[in-house]
């Protein structure tokens, strides 16, 4: 029996038409993501990262070709059932930090369990354990007004990694921490990846794309590369596409 991706992306375009001005922001991409592995996405601003992982993760809908997640074609399914796949299966961590100012750091991880049924007391053990593994335990009971960006950057990461979900996308989740806390969050992300999970993360340092198995390379919309992060020459290649 083959593996399935847990990603797959076929033919991928995205144009956006706002009367004015017509742009592609992605022309054409294929792309499959196996458990197991950590793809990183680079590329310079404007090439297309942020639209690539808002399809994958089903928050925007592609104008042509096909995403599919964990077998399920996303353009095909009912609003509910969309909903459901997202909380189940995919972690998405946006660019920025987007919690509820009105919950804790706790809550914030809590709620996306709880609203796909998972008991009020089990999703808060999850979450706490999830804030442990990212050494956020001093935060679980603060607001985001009462955290660093640092902290409140972790914190979304921590509630798109809950519940082990099978596809975590993350756009630029380092960008706002210190070298050190990247390398631990990279190295959390590896750690769920070897455990069967599959992730796309987007980011503009090698250093943290270095985690990954596989890296990516857009330009304009369009894959230019691809290179193992293990091959002797996929630094070179990650200075020459910046
Ligand atoms: P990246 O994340 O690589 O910086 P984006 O995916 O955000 O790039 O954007 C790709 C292109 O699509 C850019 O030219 C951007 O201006 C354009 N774009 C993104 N979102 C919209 C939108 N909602 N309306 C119009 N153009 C958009
Ligand atoms: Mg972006």
């Amino acid at each position: 029996m083959t593996e399935q991706p847990v990603l797959r992306l076929t033919a991928l375009t995205r144009i956006h038409d706002s009367g004015a001005a017509v742009v592609h922001a992605l022309r054409g991409i294929d792309l499959d993501v196996f458990p197991g592995e950590l793809v990183a996405v680079m590329g310079p601003s404007g090439s297309g990262k942020s639209t690539l992982l808002s399809l994958a993760g089903g928050l925007d809908q592609p104008t042509s070709g096909e995403v599919v997640v964990a077998g399920e074609h996303l353009a095909r399914l009912s609003r509910t059932r969309l909903a459901a796949v997202r909380r189940r299966c995919i972690g998405y961590v946006a660019q920025g930090d987007d919690l509820s100012p009105t919950l804790t750091a706790a809550e914030n991880i809590a709620l996306p369990r709880t609203r796909d049924g998972v008991p009020d007391g089990e999703a808060r053990r999850e979450a706490l354990a999830t804030l442990a593994e990212l050494d956020l335990s001093a935060v679980a009971g603060r607001f985001p007004d009462e955290m660093s960006g640092g902290q409140r950057q972790r914190v979304a990461i921590a509630r798109g990694l809950v519940g082990h979900r099978r596809l975590v996308l993350a756009d630029e989740p380092t960008g706002a921490l210190d070298p050190e806390t990247g390398e631990s969050v990279m190295a959390l992300l590896r750690v769920r990846c070897d455990a069967g999970a599959a992730a796309v993360i987007v980011t503009h340092e090698a250093r943290y794309a270095g985690w990954a198995d596989r890296v990516v390379f857009l330009r304009d919309g369009a894959m230019v590369g691809q290179t193992l992060s293990t091959s002797a020459e996929w630094l070179l290649s990650a200075e020459a596409h910046r």
